[in-house]
């Protein structure tokens, strides 16, 4: 989609610290961190947010919570825990609305969030 920050960062047209990448997705890391791990999980498709999952995307939410999340976890060494956390709409406080899931750790997180 035109004018959005991660369509262009998953078509190469903006830079990003890549972690991972496949036809489906990409993982990049944060620009602003907020954990000593701090990656963003992205539909490589412009998605606005996970209020727009539907029917079609069963696919790629299963890719991203079955294969995408456990490796990363893993090749990051994410061993003591992690938080996958994703943002939709106004309340949520996304920021960028193109649906990400923000995977973080290295440090004991709080809850409930702020
Ligand atoms: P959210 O508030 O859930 O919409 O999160 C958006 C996230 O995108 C924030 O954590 C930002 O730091 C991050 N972000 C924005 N622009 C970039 C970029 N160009 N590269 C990497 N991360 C970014
Ligand atoms: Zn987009």
């Amino acid at each position: 989609m035109a004018d959005c920050i991660f369509c262009k960062i998953a078509s190469g047209e903006i830079p990003s610290t890549m972690v991972y990448e496949d036809d489906m997705v990409a993982a990049f890391k944060d620009l602003e961190p907020q954990a000593p791990t701090h990656v963003l999980i992205i539909p490589k498709k412009h998605v606005v947010s996970a209020a727009e999952l539907g029917d079609g995307d069963r696919e790629l939410a299963a890719h991203i919570f079955c294969d995408v999340v456990p490796k990363l976890a893993k090749e990051l060494k994410l061993s003591k825990g992690f938080r996958v956390v994703t943002n939709a709409g106004e309340d949520g406080g996304q920021t960028v609305m193109h649906l990400h899931f923000h995977l973080l750790g290295g440090r004991s997180m709080q809850w409930p969030p702020g």
